[in-house]
């Protein structure tokens, strides 16, 4: 039972076996003795759902070549630390958009019967990917329709909560172009109907507008990055733009940045952040449905925990604070369909909270003051 102040005003939430059983607002104070008190200026929130990671990327300077150097069992020493780390901040759902393997659910098991050990993890294992593509390195490759429908089974057999598929190329890979397709919206389809059919959301990895439409149009659940990636900047297509907003499909842009990203990165993205901004700005505008996906990993300015650090961008894209809260909460949580269970505070759902100081809603910055973390009602911060 916690004892603590929710948007809605005082709040006692009860507690049992991990979920939440009852939330008590009518300001009566509990007399039950396994009570914890979180003080007047405490804001209690449900633990934060990062909807897009990589727990096998270090944060390092070369990231992929570490990843690629690590033997299994390093890589899930990394992981394993990564998720802690997250967890402490308050993350307490992470959706891993990719890691060698199966390596993910190997972590995610262990999550799952020690809150302690990090937070939930919705895994996609490895992308799929094409031959030699985007993040071929994590082995997921597969071209054609049969392979791809085997992928797909083969990642619900094994447990993936999302099938991730690499849309269009990505920057990190060498020989990869983010602004060129690398299925067909035909590919992508078959992808997103079996998945579907076996009850599994799809995440699409998108950079340029053909991959964003035809992901969209093949009816995938999340666009990841949603960039507009075109070969010299960025490519404006307000009519994509309104279609996307009005689509219903979650936009899970790339935000949250801890210090400064990596010269080269810079030199890339710099030119291109206005007019990005420009165009999410506008998604933002028409009513799109933006959740947050950090990325984390893949760069020394993205670490593991640097999800609440997102919201000043998001506050700079026009979305209200409310909203801002909501991305990485409750909207967080229908986008990876773990509604009902993570992002409220409310009877039935898993007691994942984050406890901050001050109130998030007036001043974005109180999500860095970490005041307590709890897990499946257990209290690991
Ligand atoms: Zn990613």
């Amino acid at each position: 039972m916690f004892d603590g102040f929710t948007r809605s005003g005082p709040a006692t939430v009860h507690v049992r076996g991990g979920r939440i059983t009852a939330v008590d607002r009518t300001g009566s104070r509990p007399s039950d003795r396994y009570v914890v008190d979180l003080g007047a200026d405490a804001c209690l929130l449900p633990g934060l759902i990062d909807t897009h990671t990589h727990l096998a990327f270090d944060s390092g300077n070369d990231p992929v070549a570490s990843f690629v150097a690590a033997d299994d069992e390093r890589m899930l020493t990394g992981m394993r630390a990564a998720a802690r780390t997250a967890l402490l901040a308050g993350i307490t759902t992470v959706r891993d958009l990719g890691a060698r393997d199966f390596l993910a659910l190997t972590v995610a098991e262990e999550t799952l019967r020690t809150p302690e050990a990090g937070p939930e993890i919705l895994a996609a294992g490895p992308p799929i990917t094409t031959f030699g593509g985007h993040c071929h390195f994590m082995n997921g490759e597969a071209e054609g329709r049969g392979q791809l429908i085997d992928a797909v089974r083969e990642r619900h057999d094994r447990g993936c909560a999302v099938v991730k598929i690499m849309a269009s190329g990505g920057q990190m890979t060498r020989g990869s172009r983010a602004y060129l397709s690398q299925y067909g919206q035909e590919d992508l389809r078959i992808v997103a109907d079996e998945a579907h059919r076996l009850g599994l959301p799809v995440a699409a990895h998108a950079h340029g507008n053909e991959a964003i439409t035809d992901a969209l149009a093949a009816g995938v659940d999340t666009l990841e990055h949603v960039s507009f990636s075109g070969e010299k900047g960025i490519d404006e297509d307000a009519a994509l733009v309104e279609r996307l907003a009005g689509s219903g499909a979650f936009l899970s842009l790339t935000l949250g940045t801890r210090g400064t990203l990596p010269l080269e990165v810079r030199q890339h993205l710099e030119p291109r952040l206005d007019s990005r901004r420009k165009v999410h700005r506008e998604l933002v505008r028409l009513g799109g449905r933006v959740v947050v996906g950090t990325d984390a990993g893949i760069f020394p300015s993205k670490p593991h925990d640097v999800l609440p650090h997102s919201v000043e961008e998001l506050r700079n894209l026009g979305l209200p604070p409310a909203a801002s809260l909501a991305a990485m909460t409750s909207q967080a949580a229908i986008a990876c369909g773990v509604e009902g269970r993570k992002g409220r505070i409310s009877a039935g759902a898993d007691a994942d909270f984050v406890v901050v100081g001050g109130d998030p809603l007036r001043d974005p910055a109180s999500l860095l003051d970490v005041r307590a973390v709890f897990r499946a009602g257990v209290r690991v911060r």
